[in-house]
């Protein structure tokens, strides 16, 4: 009998999910949701939450999410891709939200649309710079990084205690074209704000294709994170079928190396871990 972890250094990945997939419905990302199912099932995994991008007031950030009125689609193809591969492989619905202050009512009125399984917070914009876009990357030049983290770290705290979310999206992603935190401490403090709110956070694999290579969160802070007892949602934020899954074996031995605990979400609870 072969242990999980002999499993997961052969590259296969018994009982995993993908939790943060995404669908051609938000404008920048490729294939039908049953392509992502069946990416999953090739790679191993036991199941998929599709988080696309949610609807957001129109004049937020427009061309990079479905519209209010898609929502309905967005709901029948997971379900299409959940009856599909019934039995094979578990298909869950959830959302990827912002949180950008003034919006939150917004977002409610979405997550009491549907019986979501499970939503991501994330954090894509200070202000009016939607800072991880690679279009607008040379603002950080013109910026105190150590003023960004803060600012950033403290709509991260709001997120975490707007009471609308399961995880947090992407914990460091203001990292993610190399401009690195130099100083930490509004990250941790993020941390236990995160803890006491009992979220969780996204284990999102994507840093190690983007410039910065590294996952969110950082290496150290997966480390804090689990010493404050908060699990790990693990999420490829996969824009294309070939993503599913990308590095779960190195994202689990990251995290089990350091006594966190991997969970996934059904029904908007918790599950494992
Ligand atoms: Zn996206
Ligand atoms: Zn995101």
């Amino acid at each position: 009998m072969m242990t999980c972890h002999a499993l997961l250094l052969l590259g296969m990945t018994p009982h995993l999910f993908d939790s943060h997939l995404h669908t051609p419905l938000c404008n920048h990302a490729v294939g039908h949701p049953r392509e992502y199912a069946q990416a999953a099932l090739d790679r191993g995994l036991a199941g998929v939450t599709f988080t696309d991008h949610i609807p957001m007031p129109e004049w937020f950030d427009a061309p990079w999410r479905m519209r209010r009125d898609q929502l309905g689609e967005y709901v029948q193809m997971v379900r299409e891709a959940q009856q599909e591969f019934g039995g094979r492989l578990e298909v869950r619905l959830g959302l990827e939200a912002d949180f950008h202050p003034g919006t939150e009512r917004y977002v409610a009125e979405i997550l009491a649309e549907y019986p979501w399984d499970y939503v991501i917070g994330s954090v894509h914009y200070i202000g009016a710079w939607g800072f991880d876009n690679p279009e607008f990357v040379s603002e950080y030049e013109r910026r105190d990084l150590g003023a960004l983290y803060r600012h950033y770290y403290a709509l991260i705290e709001g997120a975490a205690r707007s009471n609308l979310f399961d995880s947090i999206g992407h914990l460091d992603l203001p990292k993610k074209f190399g401009h690195l935190d130099q100083g930490g401490m509004s990250a941790l403090h993020a941390l236990d704000v995160i803890a006491m709110q009992g979220l969780s956070l996204d284990f999102n694999t994507a840093g190690w294709r983007k410039p910065v290579r590294e996952a969110y969160p950082a290496p150290d802070l997966v480390r804090a994170a689990a010493a404050r007892g908060i699990p790990f949602v693990l999420g490829s934020d996969a824009h294309a079928p070939a993503e599913v899954g990308y590095h779960f074996a190195d994202a689990v031995k990251q995290i089990h190396d350091v006594g966190g605990t991997v969970v996934t979400y059904a029904g908007r609870e918790r599950v494992g871990g």
